[in-house]
């Protein structure tokens, strides 16, 4: 293979450093990293990380001599051109890194707003370590927070701030939360713990301008002509992978650095994982593009077993987690196409979860507290396993029984 070099440290390009090296590849591995950190967790960046007191280390992979006692190269700086010809990856300090495998881990970086004062300093983001911290030291009991986005991370950091005593709004241009990712039994639940919490939820609704005096933000106008006083927008609308390095480079790009089931680009020393990878799906049949870290780590270790001689199509069975104030979200499978929801355990008691049939067919469990439930449908569905609907609705049937 020659070297590898990991354009990106974040999820996807640690694992694949480290999974390398614990599979005894023993040639030079260079993980490229903008950020100017260890490479860390971000999960923890819109929860506990924002509620709590811990420094950056908490966060953390990996201390420093993990690197130095692995022999990964962890380079501060950012990858600026790829030659796929000479096989040399130009980086933006001037220099130049010759490789035989070359992985993009570049992940994907916040879709910014585009209305009237969206660049004033009170327009924050939460995807990276310094916007966390920076909002961490940001925010105080009683300043009004207007979120735009019930996503995943909206809603997160909607809940760690209503906590932390912040007056908060929550804008949502879709008729209900988490619309594009979990089924309305959810979003529902979701909506009336946010809403039991003090948090307002605007639905169906777009912002259509930050207000400022001299500067500084004073509010929000809605698209339905309602005003919303504000001193702070944290912004949550989604994601644009980063793929312009791979498309500079030649390679084919969509929604995502285009990979085969394997995980590999057009050319053959070229490989893509994590958030920018826009990879073939055996087991569901299409390309599918996730963001998670379960995809990322997933991803990471199918390629690390790739280069060191064990070639596998990609079949990881995608699950998630959020954690909302004091619910935790977990998701096992991809629910898409779905046309039938049963529930099993206790709405009214805040546990409960969401088995989602096509047919007969479980495509995926939407659990809220019940992490029994959720670590079923992992098992479950990763042996490519289902059970009746009647089965998922029946409090007595054993769901263990199905998995012997
Ligand atoms: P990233 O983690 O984005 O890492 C990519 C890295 O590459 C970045 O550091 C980037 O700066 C760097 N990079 C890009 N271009 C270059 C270049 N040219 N040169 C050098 N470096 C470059 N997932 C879950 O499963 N559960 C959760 O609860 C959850 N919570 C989240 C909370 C927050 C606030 C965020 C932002 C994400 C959350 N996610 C969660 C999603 C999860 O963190 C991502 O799916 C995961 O980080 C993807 O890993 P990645 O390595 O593909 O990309």
């Amino acid at each position: 293979t020659g070297s590898v070099i990991i354009v990106g440290a974040g999820h996807a390009g640690f694992q694949l450093a480290a999974s390398l090296r614990q599979a005894g590849f023993a040639e030079r591995i260079a993980l490229i990293n903008d950020e100017g950190h260890l490479p860390y967790q971000r999960p923890p960046l819109s929860k506990a990380y924002l509620k709590g007191t811990g420094g950056p280390e908490t966060l953390m992979f990996r201390p420093d001599k993990f690197y130095q006692d692995n022999e990964i190269e962890l380079i501060t700086d950012r990858a600026h051109a790829i030659d796929r010809n000479a096989r040399k990856v130009a980086l933006a300090s001037g220099a130049s890194l010759d490789y035989g495998h070359l992985v993009f881990a570049t992940g994907a970086r916040n879709r910014l707003l585009d209305i009237p004062n969206a660049r004033l300093d009170a327009v924050r983001y939460l995807r990276i370590l310094d916007e966390s911290q920076a909002l961490r030291d940001l925010i105080a009991p009683g300043m009004r927070v207007v979120v735009i986005g019930a996503g995943f991370i909206g809603l997160e950091f909607a809940a760690t701030a209503r906590a932390k005593g912040l007056e908060v709004d929550v804008v949502e241009l879709a008729s209900r939360v988490m619309a594009r990712a979990v089924t309305a039994e959810i979003s529902e639940f979701s909506q009336s713990r946010h809403s039991a919490a003090g948090i307002r939820i605007h639905l169906g609704v777009q912002v259509t301008a930050i207000e400022a005096d001299g500067g500084k933000v004073t509010g929000v106008s809605l698209s339905n002509g309602t005003h919303i006083p504000a001193d702070l927008v944290v912004v949550g609308v989604g994601v644009l992978p980063n793929v312009e390095l791979a498309a500079e480079a030649g390679l084919p790009v969509a929604s995502g650095i285009i990979v085969d089931e394997h995980l590999l680009t057009a050319d053959p020393n070229v490989s893509a994982i994590g958030d920018c990878a826009l990879y073939t799906s055996k087991r569901f049949g299409g390309s599918l593009r996730l963001e998670s870290v379960q995809n990322a780590t997933d991803h990471a270790r199918c390629v690390a077993s790739r280069l060191t001689g064990k070639t596998e199509v990609y079949d990881g069975l995608p699950w998630f987690w959020s954690d909302q104030g004091p619910d935790k979200l977990q998701m096992a499978g991809l629910t898409t196409g779905y046309d039938r929801v049963v529930v099993r355990g206790d709405r009214a008691q805040g546990a409960f979860s969401a088995f989602c049939y096509r047919g007969d067919k479980l495509l995926g469990i939407e659990s809220v507290n019940r992490a029994g439930d959720h670590m079923f449908g992992r098992r479950l569905l990763g042996a490519g396993g289902s059970i009746t609907p009647e089965q998922a609705a029946d409090a007595s049937f054993d769901l263990k029984s199905a998995l012997s």
